[in-house]
């Protein structure tokens, strides 16, 4: 696979604690962080539950569906190398948990709150796959 080198992409700081978010993304898989103690999630990642403060952290791989439950559309100032309007979600992910991502395959002024939305994978670099949320086909689960 071949991709166009945009070094400009801001790359995310990935540490022991996120290190298998990433990863996931790689292999298309959209991971969460949950505590092994108490089986909270957790998005971003971190080193501690706020919960029941347990340090033994595993991950589990979310279906990728959700709704939306904030979003902003960014048009000024455009920023390379992303494009705009960049419509900006707060996906509410049906494991229970929000993660924030870009919403794409949209007119930006037909999003909705509470907007179906599935996750999908942007590969923007050789060693750089990001996450994204396209509408979900078929409106809302039965
Ligand atoms: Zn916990």
């Amino acid at each position: 696979m071949t991709h166009e080198r945009r070094p400009s992409i801001p790359r995310p700081g990935i540490t022991d604690d996120n290190r298998f978010f990433w990863e996931g993304l790689r292999r298309r898989e959209l991971r969460l962080q949950r505590c092994a103690a108490c089986h909270r999630l957790q998005h971003p990642p971190l080193p501690m539950c706020p919960a029941c403060h347990g340090l033994e952290m595993e991950s589990v791989r979310a279906s990728g569906r959700g709704t939306v439950h904030s979003y902003v559309v960014a048009e000024h100032p455009a920023i390379p190398p992303f494009s705009y309007p960049n419509v900006i979600v707060l996906v509410e992910l049906e494991e229970g948990t929000r993660l924030v991502s870009r919403l794409v395959g949209v007119d930006p002024e037909a999003v909705t709150i509470g907007m179906p939305v599935t996750a999908d994978f942007e590969d923007v670099a050789d060693d750089l796959t990001l996450h994204v949320f396209r509408p979900a086909d078929g409106g809302p689960d039965a």
